[in-house]
């Protein structure tokens, strides 16, 4: 347990910092906080975080603080610019069972007799809210920073855009597809699909909830067209449906192993680049690739298809696709059973 005591709280004038120490303790690993003054919205804003990002964060207000440090059950940290530099005391610092107190105004002197240790994070004045994510950041070295929250949302690294998923369980993402009107093989289909998809996302470092949900979802437009179209079909069907853009991409980019804006042009569709970009992308693409109906082929077996078909360039993107992947799985692609 690690848990934050706030002291001297004043609502008004205080109102922002306390926010964003709370915030900084939950995001960097904290268990719990306790807040010395009652404020009911404190503690509103703070649980309305955690039910939207996950975690099990708890924020108590209207504490003793007196009570709360002397009755604490293991180490108590006050951090304070005047006290040791942390260089020279984060070696005795436990990693649990820490009360870490932090100041707004003036604080008791009472307050760092309690404490087991006065640490300075430098000692230049600076902020709360500065101390405490400095402090929770050497404490755990860095890991406090790398916590699964498993909340419904989820921030998705992205390079130049935002990438936020509302996660969408199984359960909800058969029922869209029932609701659209898609056909019993095609839902089967995309489950077997799901079933490979998530086991290469395991083995790399793809987002797994999302390739699961992608993976059930991109085919989705089959309940319009089965042509070369129902990708961007597809991915208007999920527009509509407002889910989440990192899904739409999945749904409108997962036809062979990706279609450029010159194929399109040629294939009649709109004029669009429409290659899977992410590791997800990728990941649905080429699941969807494999597995004919309900069955896992392997990629010579697509590739020579294909061929015979007249589609050479299609086939040579979809063989490098599978190389691409299986490297970053660590394993052949072909060689994983579903
Ligand atoms: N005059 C206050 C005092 O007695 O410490 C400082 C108020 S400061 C705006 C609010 C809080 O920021 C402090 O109580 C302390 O927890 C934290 N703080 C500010 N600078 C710090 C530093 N250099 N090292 C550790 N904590 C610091």
């Amino acid at each position: 347990m690690i848990a934050v005591l706030r002291l001297g709280h004043r609502i008004f004038r205080d109102k922002r910092v306390t926010t964003h120490v709370a915030l900084v303790a939950r995001a960097f690993g904290a268990d719990k906080i306790f807040v010395s003054t009652e404020d009911k919205k404190l503690e509103k804003g703070i649980d309305e975080v955690t039910a939207r990002f996950g975690g099990s964060f708890r924020i108590v207000t209207g504490v003793n603080w007196r009570r709360t440090l002397k009755e604490w059950n293991g180490t108590k940290v006050h951090l304070t610019m005047y006290g040791e530099h942390i260089d020279d005391v984060l070696h005795k610092i436990p990693n649990d069972n820490i009360l870490i107190v932090v100041g707004a105004e003036k604080v008791p002197a009472e307050v760092y007799k309690l404490a087991d240790y006065n640490i300075s994070i430098g000692s230049q004045p600076h902020s709360e809210v500065a101390a405490l994510a400095v402090f929770l950041d050497r404490l755990s070295k860095g890991k406090g920073l790398k916590k699964d929250f498993s909340g419904k949302l989820r921030i998705l690294p992205g390079k130049k855009e935002k990438r936020v998923l509302e996660i969408i369980s199984d359960e909800e993402c058969i029922e869209i597809l029932k609701r659209v009107s898609c056909e019993g093989n095609v839902i089967e289909h995309c489950k077997a699909v799901q079933r490979l998809a998530v086991k290469i996302a395991y083995l790399t470092e793809a987002d797994v909830d999302l390739v699961s949900a992608g993976a059930l979802l991109h085919d989705i437009g089959r309940s319009r067209t089965h042509g070369i179209d129902h990708g961007v079909e597809g991915a208007k069907i999920a527009k509509e449906l407002k889910l989440p853009k990192p899904v739409v991409h999945i749904i409108e980019r997962h036809i062979g192993a990706g279609i450029s804006k010159q194929e399109a042009k040629e294939l009649g569709l709109p004029l669009k680049d429409y290659v899977p970009r992410t590791i997800e992308e990728k990941i649905v693409a080429h699941a969807d690739n494999l597995m004919i109906g309900r069955k896992k082929r392997r990629v010579e077996f697509i590739v020579e298809k294909m061929n015979r078909e007249g589609h050479q360039t299609a086939a040579n993107k979809i063989l490098r696709l599978h190389r691409e992947l299986s490297k970053k799985c660590g394993v052949d692609i072909d060689e994983i059973d579903v």
